[in-house]
């Protein structure tokens, strides 16, 4: 714990200040391993399951994590194999405005198309992803795809990119972010990065200094799954959100539970008060939009509206082709 403590220290750099995390894993000699071989990879399995929990954490060896590291292992070798061979491809879901019904951007949602599998779920492949370290690779492909798919729309509408914890917490994530709008052209406006409580929870102050560091940019940052996690709209006021999300968990239950219609009003009611708009998602029938709307939510995202599809499915939208009328409103 003193070699964390020290290590996690802020180090002050040119007027900078730096924030380094890290992992610790152990394992014993004599004890767990019988060779120096082992230990070392005992060590190095233990690190991975301290990186993949919060970090800044210690973790001691168990043989048991010895298979499912294995696994882990196979799979983010054939994920940077598929990556590589083309395997991986954005699907687009509209965001409507609750009022004017109109489509006022997407959110990008990966999937991967894989040879023999079929279609898998980023449910189960972007954890993974996050425990293995190749979500860096993964998630930089997946903002370079998304921000020159939006450059490429006629209409100015926004692109939500969905940003790991451990993405956020990568120190060279602004200057990516950065590099990319310039290749792909995109106006930082137009992009809004969605990250998750887990991201600020792990590491609250370097957070707070990453989604500055992303706003000076111009991009917009939204908190993504609001009321799954453990953070409050309290402690969200310290954070500089443009949005917050609220979670689909919550959006069945509006027109049928006085619990889910509270949580839902309640959050409507305090994000107003601080002055963040609200986008509510897993919007699947027409009375959840009717509820949103009259309750003051702006925007939602559903499958009442559509399905996430692939880019072919959006086209008519994105480039004014579609009859819709006018530009969208901005926000
Ligand atoms: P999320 O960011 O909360 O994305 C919304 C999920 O809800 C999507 O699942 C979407 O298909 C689903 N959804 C949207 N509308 C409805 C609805 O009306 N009803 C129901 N039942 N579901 C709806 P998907 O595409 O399977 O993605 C799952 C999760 O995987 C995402 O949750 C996000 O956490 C993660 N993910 C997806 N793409 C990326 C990515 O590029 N990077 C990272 N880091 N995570 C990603
Ligand atoms: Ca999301
Ligand atoms: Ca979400
Ligand atoms: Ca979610």
């Amino acid at each position: 714990q003193r070699v964390l403590d020290e290590v996690t220290k802020p180090i002050e750099w040119n007027e900078h200040i730096l924030f380094v995390g890290s992992s610790v894993g152990i394992s014993t000699f004599p004890g767990q391993a019988s060779n120096v071989d082992d230990l070392l990879s005992q060590a190095d399995i233990a690190m991975y399951r301290a990186k993949s929990t919060v970090s800044n954490t210690i973790c001691f060896y168990d043989p048991s994590m010895d298979q499912a590291a294995r696994e882990r292992n196979a799979l983010a070798i054939e994920m940077r194999e598929g990556l590589k061979r083309g395997e991986f491809e954005l699907y687009y879901q509209r965001q409507n405005d609750t009022v004017s019904r109109e489509v006022v951007g997407f959110e990008a949602l990966l999937r991967w198309l894989h040879p023999q599998r079929g279609m898998v779920s980023p449910v189960e492949f972007i954890p993974i992803a996050e425990k293995t370290g190749f979500i860096f690779e993964l998630g930089e492909w997946v903002m370079r795809a998304a921000c020159a798919e939006a450059a490429s729309w006629k209409r100015p509408l926004r692109i939500a990119v969905n940003v790991a914890p451990q993405q956020l917490t990568d120190p060279r994530l602004p200057g990516l972010v950065h590099e990319i709008l310039l290749e792909s052209g995109l106006s930082a406006a137009r992009l809004e990065i969605e990250i998750t409580e887990s991201s600020i929870i792990s590491d609250h102050q370097y957070a707070l200094h990453a989604i500055r560091q992303l706003k000076k940019l111009g991009v917009k940052v939204a908190m993504d799954d609001y009321g799954t996690g453990y953070s409050s709209l309290s402690t969200l006021q310290s954070f500089p959100f443009d949005k917050i999300k609220i979670d689909r968990a919550f959006i069945d239950g509006v027109v049928t539970s006085k619990q889910s219609a509270a949580i839902v009003r309640s959050t409507l009611i305090l994000a107003a008060s601080l002055d963040i708009p609200v986008l509510a998602e897993g919007v699947e029938r027409e009375e959840h939009m009717e509820f949103l709307r009259n309750e003051g939510c702006l925007q939602v995202q559903g499958f009442l509206f559509g399905k996430p599809t692939p880019r072919s499915g959006i086209e008519d939208i994105v480039n004014g082709t579609d009859g819709a009328a006018g530009e969208p409103d901005a926000e």
